[in-house]
């Protein structure tokens, strides 16, 4: 097989990784990749956004299977324009996408399909959006519609709050035409947790159970972030449950998305809150999350190339699915100031030495090349990753090899894997 991979974060890593074992893969290419992709195949400069470009590179190289990493190509169509050219994507089609790309859409399918989820009201106008802001309930979560970094939904405390982010969407268009509609919607109170299943259009497999840890501070304190780190399995979600939370949360979706003839070929992620009165789904994702994705990665012991090519062929109930017993963690270093603005450029150091601890092994993400230096370039750098026989083992080793890299400011969260050991 020849297979195209497309984003260059810490994801993309650890599926280049995890691809570049499978016996069935000839070529790996990954555009525009990072330097870490680049151990694993062979980087194009092509970016991520580049619909056109990406299909010709598909045709060029005579790829197989394109798997795009990020939500973007998918949103843009990257599915729809390869089935022009008979090439097969492992990811949905720009429709099944707009469950990512569209909160209302999202939301609206979701009530369609009778998926448990928060009660929301869509809105327009910022008129309306404020009058009806000032008699909801306290605390509420207002969302921008559209695309928006992963931060388009503010929790507000206070109806002050609300105003200001209603104001901040809606009038001074901080996403853009992210912000031409926004959903008010009740707050959940409980323990997030994601569940991610492979589909091929019909059956649907999920995954082993992850959680993240989204705010930048321990403690789940501070701004929320695309995610500092997580751990597989995630004790919330015993493996037991799996079946039964992915029948209420995903299948059903699936099956309305199949009767409008769009088949969901990839992976879906649902966002999911534990509460008091049973799970809810916060949000989709169509594609693995990032840094669920490379703790996933390191428990994966089927073969992902074929597990990919199983969803795309429609064959994905005569292929095995199975997770290593022991345990993934993965703590992300990033920038000083990240979330933030934050500095580029700066050298890493001790990279060799942290690969070296037993069970770890180091996915980049914001990283660049300089002349014959590794440098950070983005503001989540490096996804140190641990497989060790439980999650005190894990977190163990992936903090050893962590506390080994250096670079000026370095951040990280101490406590990745404390929730899921007080469960334990
Ligand atoms: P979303 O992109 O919709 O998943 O929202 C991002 C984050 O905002 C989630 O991971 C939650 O932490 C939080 N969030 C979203 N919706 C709600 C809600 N209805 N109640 C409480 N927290 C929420």
């Amino acid at each position: 097989m020849r297979i195209l991979l497309v984003g260059s974060g810490g994801r993309e890593h650890a599926l280049a990784w995890k691809l570049k074992q499978s016996p069935l893969v000839e070529t790996l290419l990954i555009a525009p990749g990072n330097p870490g992709t680049a151990q694993e195949g062979h980087n194009l400069a092509i970016t991520d956004d580049d619909i056109p470009a990406l299909v010709r590179a598909a045709k060029e190289h005579a790829v197989d299977m394109v798997v795009p990493g990020p939500e973007l190509p998918l949103v843009l169509g990257l599915k729809d324009a390869l089935a022009n050219e008979g090439i097969a994507c492992f990811g949905p089609n720009a429709f099944c996408a707009r469950l990512e790309g569209s909160k209302v859409f999202a939301k609206n399918m979701m009530r369609r399909a009778g998926i448990p989820t928060a009660n929301f009201r869509v809105f327009e106008e910022a008129y309306e959006a404020r009058q009806y802001a000032k008699s909801h309930p306290l605390p509420m979560v207002v969302k921008a519609d559209g695309l928006a970094a992963g931060k388009g939904v503010i929790i507000a405390k206070t109806v002050d709050e609300a105003l200001e982010a209603i104001d901040r969407i809606m009038v001074q268009r901080i996403f853009d035409a992210a912000g031409e509609r926004i959903i008010i919607e009740e707050a959940l109170i409980g323990e997030e947790a994601s569940l991610l299943a492979f589909c091929d259009g019909k059956t649907v497999v999920p995954l082993s159970s992850a959680q993240d840890h989204k705010p930048v501070g321990e403690n789940d304190t501070g701004p929320n972030t695309g995610g500092m780190g997580a751990y597989t399995p995630a004790p919330i979600l015993p493996e037991q449950k799996l079946a039964d939370l992915t029948e209420l949360t995903i299948t059903p979706l699936i099956r309305l998305l199949a009767e409008k003839g769009h088949p969901f070929q990839g992976v879906i992620y649902a966002g999911l809150m534990f509460t008091a009165d049973g799970p809810f789904v916060l949000e989709y994702n169509v594609r693995f999350g990032d840094p669920e994705c490379q703790p996933l990665m390191v428990r994966l012991e089927s073969d992902l190339a074929e597990i990919m090519s199983a969803c795309c062929r429609k064959e994905l109930h005569r292929t095995p699915v199975r997770w290593s017993p022991q345990t993934g963690l993965c703590v992300v270093l990033s920038a000083p100031g990240y979330p933030g603005s934050y500095p580029k450029g700066m050298p890493i150091t001790g990279l060799e030495q942290a690969d070296e601890v037993p069970g770890v092994k180091v996915f980049q993400a914001g990283t660049a090349q300089k002349d014959d230096r590794l440098v950070t370039s983005g503001g989540r750098v490096l996804g140190v990753t641990a497989l060790a026989p439980d999650l005190r083992a894990a977190r163990d080793a992936a903090y050893q090899a962590a506390d080994q890299i250096q670079f000026d400011g370095k951040y990280l969260r101490r406590d990745i894997g404390a929730k899921g050991m007080a469960r334990a």
